[in-house]
């Protein structure tokens, strides 16, 4: 491109950047839905985590589907951020459990943690990993789930990765990213690697 185009280009970005930043002038926390089929939910999630304790805020984290793996977040926060709490769903994927009673109860009073962080004033970011297939599942009532949410201490914001989720969950978010399979090295028979995959 040459350079008086160019310019033109970056004036024409500025002022449309500057009138965006004009519009959007309420001071307000968020709820952050990451879903889709594609890789990079939870990771994204995370990533906000760390940006947050980055700038010392206060965070928290549920996990509602945990492999038997522990994942390299998993161990950051653990080593590096002991009081950051860390909530994880005591049973295994769902698929390898078969147990719907016993997933439903574990469900239910990983929710208690969650519905707990969600009422704490001093919070500033609440990750909620895998809710989505609480909701999928039903093990968990979503005009419950939605009421608490929109229901939660003001400064708080909240982080909720998964597929799905359903459309009540989409509404009362404020962003929704659909992070969209393209392609996955797994399915090319390519396994699970540390530090990308878990
Ligand atoms: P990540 O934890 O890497 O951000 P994610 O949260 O988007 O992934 P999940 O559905 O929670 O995806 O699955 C977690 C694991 O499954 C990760 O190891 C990820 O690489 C893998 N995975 C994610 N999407 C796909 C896919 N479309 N096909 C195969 N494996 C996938
Ligand atoms: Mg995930």
């Amino acid at each position: 491109m040459q350079a008086d185009k160019f310019n033109k280009t970056m004036a024409r970005q500025k002022a449309s950047v500057d009138a965006g930043i004009e519009r959007a002038s309420q001071e307000q926390s968020v709820i952050v839905l990451l879903t889709g089929d594609g890789k990079g939910k939870t990771t994204s999630g995370f990533g906000m985590v760390f940006r947050a304790l980055g700038y010392g805020q206060r965070v928290a984290v549920v996990q509602f589907i945990k492999g038997t793996q522990a994942s390299g977040e998993e161990l950051l926060l653990r080593n590096n951020f002991p009081e950051v709490p860390l909530v994880q769903m005591g049973t295994g994927f769902t698929w390898d459990t078969q147990n719907h009673a016993a997933d439903q109860a574990a469900a239910v009073s990983t929710w208690q943690a969650a519905g707990a962080f969600l009422k704490n004033p001093s919070l500033d970011v609440l990750l909620l990993d895998e809710l989505t297939y609480m909701l999928a599942y039903k093990f968990l009532d979503e005009a419950s789930v939605l009421s608490a949410l929109h229901q939660r201490s003001p400064q708080l914001s909240v982080i909720i990765t998964g597929r799905g989720g359903g459309t009540g969950l989409r509404e009362l978010a404020d962003t929704v990213s659909e992070v969209k399979n393209v392609k996955h090295a797994y399915d090319a028979g390519i396994k699970a690697r540390l530090g990308i995959d878990y």
